[in-house]
């Protein structure tokens, strides 16, 4: 199979003929139909992530169809269309067994801890676990688009921020997963803040449904602008980038009793950030992480994409071949463009 692959962190990636995965006995392989660039993606070949072993294919906001079924599997068949979560439960641990697969003890990940989907097949372990039937209106390159940034903001914002009508929610950041957090939080009722640096990307999150927008270059304390916007605080409030300003930010703008969801990944030098730890006290203040989202909460979105109150096709910026690959995934830091870049029938 024709894959984009790296073989030292932080060298060229190249495309490259390897040999085509076999399903494993409780797995599948999807034959890749889309799938997403994600700043994940170049973390991992910057080197940041341990589970990551080289020679390496990075690729995990997939979307597809069954291409060959392991002999154990017994919920899917060949030609089904599928996705999958970017964390993959094991379905026996205490926290699969409680549903919340999103923190398996044992966790898969397609293209962190196994080979990805910058490829045109992908193997997917414990398939009747982890697979997400598509419904057939979703095309594929929105569906890969699901996977990863639009799963983990529906999680952050219906689940762990339990975002309200009428509240007031304050996004900062808008990459792929602010925007898509603005669209969530918006399609549930509430007023959305959208906190950025780039006046493309704030006008993109007023079209998506935020009521206000701040830009962070044009005040001197953004904690206070959204203090000032929403008449004393967020109710809820996520760093949807994953930096040290953007999380203090986030904490920092909250009402009294309000909520931090951090869903940006902190990493390598910004692992541990400063946290106004008095005003969480004060405030008592609620803060939550957000990784994910387990495969049998994705009815609840789908239902709503289904049903038009949700948009996610909104959110793709383009479409480029396998031959892009390379180049797409060694810029993603540079926050250029706007939207979800996905890679078409790789
Ligand atoms: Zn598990
Ligand atoms: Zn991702």
């Amino acid at each position: 199979m024709l894959a984009c692959y790296f073989d030292a962190f932080r060298a060229p990636p190249r495309l490259e003929t390897l040999p085509d995965p076999a399903p494993p006995a409780d797995g599948v392989v999807v034959r890749v139909l889309a799938t997403g660039v994600c700043r994940s993606d170049w973390h991992g070949w910057m080197g940041h992530d341990p589970d990551i072993r080289l020679p390496h294919v990075p690729g995990h906001e997939l979307a597809g169809v069954v291409e060959a079924v392991g002999p154990e599997v017994r919920r899917w068949r060949r030609g089904d269309r599928v996705t999958v979560p970017f964390v993959c439960g094991c379905g026996g641990c205490h926290e699969c067994r409680t549903g919340n697969h999103q923190v398996c003890e044992d966790q898969f990940q397609p293209g962190f801890t196994h080979w990805g989907s910058f490829a045109r097949f992908v193997a997917i372990h414990r398939a009747d676990v982890n697979l997400v039937a598509l419904p057939e209106p979703l095309d594929f390159t929105t569906a890969a688009s699901l996977g990863c940034r639009y799963a983990t903001s529906f999680r952050a914002v219906v689940d762990q921020g339990r975002a309200g009508p009428g509240e007031w929610v304050a996004v900062h950041g808008c990459g792929g997963v602010g925007l898509a957090a603005v669209q969530i939080a918006a399609a549930l009722g509430a007023r959305v803040v959208a906190v950025d640096i780039a006046e493309d990307k704030l006008a993109l999150a007023r079209s998506l449904g935020a009521a206000a927008v701040v830009d962070g270059r044009a005040v001197p304390d953004v904690a206070a602008a959204v203090a000032d916007l929403t008449g004393g605080g967020a109710h809820l409030s996520l760093d949807a980038l994953g930096h040290p300003k953007t999380c203090f930010d986030s904490v920092s703008c909250l009402r009294r009793r309000g909520r931090h969801v951090q869903v940006g990944l902190l990493l390598d030098a910004h692992a541990a950030p400063p946290i106004p730890m008095a005003r969480v006290i004060a405030r008592e203040l609620e803060l939550r992480g957000s990784h994910g989202m387990a495969a049998h909460r994705y009815e609840a979105m789908l239902a709503m994409i289904a049903a038009g109150t949700l948009a996610p096709q909104k959110l793709v910026g383009r479409t480029i071949p396998l031959a892009e690959a390379p180049g797409a995934l060694t810029s993603m830091d540079r926050f250029q463009g706007t939207g979800v870049t996905v890679i078409v029938e790789p």
